[in-house]
């Protein structure tokens, strides 16, 4: 049997199928953030006794997040490295701060990959 006859004449079935899919991760998005939360969770577990699967979890867990297009809370961006996966300790991190125009910024510079994020926490006052 071809695709074409599957889904009836003059239908298009990968945009059927693509359609389905849509519907299906809606309806697990509930079950999907839970299992994100707690791949990170368990990631941070396991960061004091070197697990090598570290960074899958936190890379599984940033990829499913990407797919149901949820935006991760900010706790978990400043616990994990976005750049190479990794779960943020005082051993691989350093923190500065900085002031700028009367802002102040953290800087979070992380020593394995050299990547770093900076965030503003306090505005200036008008
Ligand atoms: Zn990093």
């Amino acid at each position: 049997m071809e695709a074409c006859q599957a889904f009836g004449l003059g239908s298009n079935p990968g945009r059927r199928i693509l359609f389905l899919k849509n519907i299906n991760m809606h309806k697990n998005k509930k079950k999907l953030v839970e299992k994100i939360l707690f791949l990170i969770e368990l990631a941070e577990k396991e960061k004091d006794k070197e697990n090598p699967y570290i960074k899958e979890y936190v890379s599984l867990a940033l990829r499913i997040a990407k797919k149901i297009n949820y935006r991760l809370p900010k706790e978990i961006h400043l616990k994990i490295c976005k750049n190479c996966q990794t779960i943020r300790t005082t051993k691989n991190t350093r923190y500065r701060t900085e002031t700028k125009n009367q802002n102040k910024y953290l800087k979070i510079r992380c020593l394995e990959c050299d990547y770093l994020k900076k965030i503003k926490y306090l505005e200036k006052k008008k």
